[in-house]
């Protein structure tokens, strides 16, 4: 049992700041929340919550308890993937930064009228047309990439194909009912959807973008479900789609942080379409601000229902929130990100909870070395991807992001006592790597040979990339 909006302990706690109706009060124990969860019963809301907070009534984490919760999600996790530390050999290619939505945890956009032709003000975001997307991904083909994500800003010109433009034209006034300008209206063309997908899935390279929020974007003024869009998308060249712009999945919470995005509901209908077009999902979950611990278990929970209704979700990404330069900091609704403890329990609950999702992320562009090494421990088994370029996230004042070599990789995990293995993005085609067999270059990518990608910092040429996968 818990008080109501108990802080979870020391590091984030402006939740205890909001009058949330969902709050971490139970009627389960600790003791009994932990037995399931070491006899790997299903567990409940209760549970998880119990679990999360280390079931204090005081605030605060109890750190015996948490040793026996990450003890836990270690068992569990070596149970389902055994020692294997994944990690997939990828490009970040943001094509724009471009975005009206104004999330008040984002740092990545800038608000669009600044890339409109006449403005004559300065700005440091950019848009890639299509021709310049392909090239991106050309250069980092040659390098050895298996995957290019691709996660934008939702510019008002983005259209999915020309007759979603003519459609958003035919509103009396587009701009505010559908937020829709013409591309002519733009110092630069971000192109369709469907033109930069045809762009980015070259040379057989998987193609991971359209999150649900883009998704939406793609279909905005128009009555076509989720599942035609992505089908179109699949079409053009897309192989999965990232559960990003899930943030929180409980509207009291979306309702603070994310006001102008979709709700929980057209999230999950989202991925629906995305998994009944044939696409592999993701899943995402951003913690750290406002929201408390019952919260966080809600959302797991919405993740495990959706994937038990449809078995496209291929890993689980917890995203603690990189608090500084984004609106909610500067304008005190947050004093900081989430502690190292509950990230550590954050990533053995999820590990728990999520008894259908078998790979859970560890992701050292939010969380650095030392401690992404730490998560692998507490239930992660997959160690993200060698992201040639990054921007969310240093834009929004996280310092890890750049680029790991594979050399890198093997080190780092077999100091640990693990197994490295190069993955695809779906995780279906793996390769484990010899430390002794050297070079430690990728081999999974269409044009990858094992030589060795560059070393410790992003090509020239490549642009960085997003914070939320
Ligand atoms: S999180 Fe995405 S939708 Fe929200 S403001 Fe940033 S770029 Fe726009």
């Amino acid at each position: 049992m818990r008080e109501p909006a108990a802080p979870t302990d020391e590091g984030s706690d402006s939740a205890s700041d909001f009058e949330f109706d969902v709050v971490p009060d139970t009627d389960q124990s600790f003791e009994n929340a932990l037995a399931k969860a070491r006899a790997g019963d299903r567990l409940t809301v209760d549970d998880g919550i119990e679990l999360i907070t280390t079931g204090t009534d005081a605030p605060g984490i109890d750190p015996i308890r948490k040793e026996q919760v990450l003890e836990a999600a270690d068992r569990r996790r070596a149970e389902v993937v055994g020692d294997e530390v994944t990690f997939v050999a990828n490009l970040n290619n943001n094509v724009t930064t471009a975005c009206n939505t104004g999330c008040l945890f984002c740092n990545f956009k800038n608000t669009a009228h600044q890339f409109e032709a006449d403005y004559d003000g300065e700005h440091a975001g950019f848009t890639k047309p299509p021709a310049e997307s392909r090239a991106v991904v050309e250069d980092a083909l040659d390098m050895g990439i298996y995957e290019v994500t691709s996660v934008s800003g939702l510019h008002p010109a983005f259209a999915l194909n020309e007759e979603h433009r003519e459609i958003l034209a035919t509103y009396d006034a587009p701009a505010k009912e559908v937020d829709y300008k013409p591309p002519t209206v733009y110092e630069t063309d971000p192109g369709t959807y469907v033109e930069q997908m045809r762009a980015m899935s070259v040379g057989g390279v998987h193609l991971h973008s359209m999150t649900p929020e883009e998704a939406q974007h793609a279909r905005r003024g128009t009555d076509w479900s989720y599942e035609e869009v992505y089908r179109e998308l699949k079409a053009a060249g897309l192989a999965s789609a990232p559960g990003t712009a899930a943030e929180i999945l409980v509207e009291e919470v979306r309702d603070v942080i994310c006001p102008g995005k979709i709700g929980t509901e057209e999230w999950v209908a989202a991925m629906e379409g995305a998994v009944a077009a044939g696409l592999d999902v993701t899943s995402t979950m951003m913690y750290g601000h406002v929201e408390n611990a019952a919260h966080r278990i809600e959302h797991l929970k919405v993740i495990r229902d959706l994937q038990d209704r449809t078995g496209g979700i291929t890993e689980f990404v917890p995203l603690s929130f990189v608090h500084e330069n984004t609106p909610l900091y500067e304008n005190g609704v947050v004093d900081g990100g989430a502690s190292d403890a509950e990230d550590e329990l954050v990533v053995a609950v999820a590990r728990l909870f999520l008894d259908n999702v078998e790979n859970i992320q560890s992701s050292w562009v939010k969380f650095g070395n030392a401690k992404a090494l730490k998560l692998l421990n507490c239930g992660a088994n997959d160690f993200m991807g060698t992201i040639l370029s990054e921007e969310i996230t240093t834009r929004a004042g996280g310092s890890f992001g750049e680029f790991r070599s594979f050399d890198d990789y093997v080190e780092m995990i077999s100091a640990i006592g693990r197994t490295p293995v190069e993955r695809s993005t779906d995780y279906r085609t793996v390769r484990r790597i010899d430390i002794d067999d050297r070079p430690h270059g990728p081999r999974l990518g269409p044009r990858a040979d094992g030589t060795p990608m560059l070393d410790g910092q992003s090509p020239a040429g490549s642009d960085p990339a997003p914070a939320d996968d």
